[in-house]
């Protein structure tokens, strides 16, 4: 998706924008919506999961939080990598033709979830106020917050799970809103916990924690990523300090040069 063409086309929320980029007063304000495409929709519970977890990683002091189901969306491919990658998602957005107010109700998180698969990257995508993810039957076998040790009152700062399908694809999820909001791998973080049995990834590392690529990159949170050779793995679903703190400067606006869109969101 060529951005600029996607901000072109939208107008009237590029005037609101840059009126919010320019001034850029932190949001007070956090709106998030999420769609199910037709084939997600037919798994029950997933919408439920889906609120449920974003209320709990994203609840800081900082704003208040509406998450809103759009509905569901018919949509040409169950790739949940592709589907924003190649335009489909950003094109509906934008031509206001998912929610019945048009384009001017865009929120500061534009989700759809699918029913792609999760076995290969990029199983997701997302860039400034859009993302996307599939793995719609994972999350509709995740189990509730409070099953998985979270806390579904305060943000726990450190939330750490076990490392399954279902874990996995919703801590994707989470990826993909972090990326939606400005936040990049650097915001990521993976550290080891039970001396050397298991080292945690964090949302916005996610996978790549186990990637060659990544072993001993620096996170801006200030450490470096450990060598995870031999050692079980495991999620955590909050996000690292480094990314809330970013996420507290989140102004509402679509980015600028080197922001979000330029992070090589690849899944
Ligand atoms: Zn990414």
């Amino acid at each position: 998706m060529n951005r600029r063409l996607f901000l072109g086309s939208a107008g009237a929320i590029l005037s609101t924008g840059t009126l919010a980029y320019t001034t850029r007063q932190p949001t007070d304000a956090l709106e998030v919506r999420f769609w199910l495409s037709a084939q997600a929709a037919e798994y029950r519970g997933v919408s439920r999961r889906v609120r449920e977890f974003l209320e709990v990683v994203l609840a800081f002091e900082y704003w208040t939080l509406e998450i809103s189901h759009g509905g569901t969306v018919d949509i040409s491919t169950e790739d949940g990598g592709q589907v924003t990658r190649r335009g489909e998602w950003p094109a509906r957005l934008v031509a206001g033709s998912v929610s019945p107010n048009g384009s001017s109700s865009r929120a500061d998180v534009n989700l759809l979830v699918t029913d792609g698969q999760m076995q290969e990257a990029p199983t997701g995508y997302g860039f400034s106020n859009v993302a996307s993810v599939g793995g719609a039957r994972h999350i509709a076998a995740l189990e509730s917050v409070e099953e998985l040790g979270g806390s579904a009152t305060e943000a726990t700062e450190q939330w750490v799970v076990p490392d399954e399908d279902a874990t996995r694809t919703m801590q994707i999820l989470i990826h993909e809103v972090g990326h939606a909001l400005g936040l990049g791998h650097e915001h990521g973080l993976s550290y080891r916990v039970d001396e050397r049995d298991a080292v945690v990834a964090t949302p916005m590392l996610s996978s790549y924690a186990w990637s060659p690529d990544y072993i001993g990159e620096y996170s801006q949170c200030g450490t470096t990523h450990p060598d995870p050779t031999g050692s079980s793995r495991k999620l955590q679903l909050s996000f690292s300090s480094c990314a809330r703190s970013e996420l507290e400067t989140y102004s509402g606006g679509l980015g600028g040069p080197g922001g979000p869109g330029s992070l090589g969101a690849t899944r």
